[in-house]
């Protein structure tokens, strides 16, 4: 993927270029039948993308102070273990949570009434790490999209205000927290106060939760309600253990952050694995689409940092507060530094055979932090400035040499058209574009489905992209069916 690094003034005429280019591939068939079929042009590689102004804008206003006092006041609490104390003013998950609540408000004040805040509190009855009925409450910040045909469309930003010490049902013991996860937390909150300065045609919510550490309480609870209310999550990431540019390993690392995304989704059904084991596209989720999306944008917008795309769910062992997402069919990733140090997590703060045990703000890396939340910053407006990816996409999968492709008309009003996106089958990433107007249906010629991954994605009027859609296999007219063959 290209790295590019342009003056402004190069940028904005990459902008116009690609705008006029698009109008005029897309106006042959407005009003026409919306199909196309095109030849394969093998060596198009994909064309650099353009930087958006206010993207870049947006990315520099992340301030590592911020968040480095953030996580210093959280730390402050003593413990945020959620079974800890609920109404002492300065120590335990209230006073956190009263704290957190107060400094979105702040933003809230500050944003002219967009951005809205509100406490989401449930009572979580007893759980493996949950000894008594508990009171869970998370916080959320919701800046609506400004864009009637997307403000239903969503994008979470999580980070767990939560903490453990070595017991996770130890509500006493101190448990500073301060890389998992005051570093997330600290993230989202200034993601907030930047990106509510600004205008996105979709929704974005600024999340923070407790009961991590209990099994991930928080964030089910809101995945939960999410999918009962039928909400529209395009993508979630979560941002968990994001502190540290040094592991426990000695590796000194201030330009990567690792972003894991599972293959095969969570929710898969019956029918759709036996589509997988027939066909592949376990590398072709909408949460590794979303991975590559990632990867692609923050690394377009803070060139110094690497994204680096790792093709599992999480760490073994391990889980995040993607997971209850994923399991509910939306796309999500998990944000974590490179390497971790072990003796910083979950455990008591002590001094053993001279090691100093503990998570404790001195680990953590705030400019490290703020490169974090600037990937982070930049793929969210990224999303939340694009039209939506492409829904309802197929595959004819009738034998022949080209492939074609269909797939439902996307609804933004600053609609361009489309790109049908493809790479060879043992290629990670999108290696090849090709703009292809507002159609909803296109033909590749001479280009077999069988050879090729192929994707396709929307883009507006700006030049800003969605992530790629990856198709499922048409339903074939029984006329068509061709024995299954086994020659
Ligand atoms: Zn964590």
């Amino acid at each position: 993927m290209e790295r590019a690094s342009f003056s402004p003034g190069c940028s904005f005429l990459k902008s116009l270029l690609v705008a006029v280019l698009l109008l005029t591939s897309g106006s042959s068939a407005i009003g026409q039948s919306k199909s196309r079929t095109g030849s394969a042009p093998q060596a198009r590689k994909q064309p650099t993308q353009p930087r958006n102004p206010q993207i870049a804008r947006l990315v520099s206003e992340i301030d590592a102070r911020n968040i480095e006092r953030t996580i210093r006041k959280l730390v402050s609490f003593g413990t945020r273990n959620t079974l800890s104390e609920q109404n002492d003013p300065n120590r335990g998950i209230g006073a956190a949570r009263d704290w957190l609540y107060g400094e979105f408000e702040k933003i809230a004040a500050a944003s002219g009434g967009r951005l809205t805040v509100e406490k989401q509190a449930f009572e979580q009855p007893k759980a493996a790490r949950v000894p008594q009925p508990t009171m869970l409450t998370n916080i959320l910040a919701t800046l609506k999209g400004t864009q009637a045909d997307s403000a239903n469309r969503v994008y979470v930003v999580s980070g767990h205000y939560d903490s453990m010490c070595t017991s996770p049902t130890d509500a006493k013991c101190d448990a500073p927290g301060a890389n998992d996860d005051a570093s997330g937390t600290a993230a989202v909150l200034e993601l907030a106060r930047v990106m509510s300065k600004y205008k996105f045609d979709a929704t974005i919510i600024f999340m923070t939760v407790p009961g991590e550490e209990q099994g991930l309480l928080g964030s089910t609870h809101f995945a939960e309600e999410a999918k009962k209310n039928s909400m529209d999550i395009e993508a979630m990431f979560t941002n968990d253990i994001i502190g540290s540019s040094i592991g426990g390993n000695g590796k000194r690392d201030t330009h990567t952050v690792r972003v894991f995304s599972e293959g095969v989704p969570s929710n898969e059904t019956q029918q759709e694995a036996m589509t997988r084991r027939s066909v592949g596209g376990e590398n072709d989720s909408a949460s590794r689409q979303l991975a590559r999306f990632i990867k692609e944008s923050g690394e377009r917008y803070v060139p110094g940092m690497k994204v680096w795309m790792i093709y599992r769910r999480d760490r073994y062992g391990r889980g995040g507060d993607h997971q209850p997402f994923l399991e509910r069919g939306y796309a999500a990733v998990r944000f974590t530094e490179p390497n971790e140090d072990y003796h910083h997590q979950h455990q008591n703060v002590r001094v053993e055979n001279g090691i100093q045990y503990g998570d404790l703000p001195q680990f953590d890396d705030f400019n490290y932090i703020a490169d974090v939340a600037r990937v982070n910053a930049a793929s969210l407006a990224a999303l939340a400035l694009a039209p939506a990816r492409p829904k309802n996409l197929m595959v004819n999968t009738g034998l022949s040499n080209d492939t074609e492709l269909k797939w439902d008309a996307n609804k933004e009003i600053d609609l361009a058209g489309y790109e049908i996106v493809w790479r060879d089958t043992t290629e990670p990433v999108w290696t090849h574009a090709q703009s292809i107007g507002n159609v909803n249906s296109y033909t590749m010629k001479g280009m077999s489905k069988d050879n090729y991954f192929f994707g396709v994605r929307a883009i507006d009027k700006e030049g800003n992209r969605s992530p790629v859609s990856y198709p499922r296999p048409m339903p074939r007219a029984p006329a068509n069916r061709t024995t299954p063959a086994s020659n």
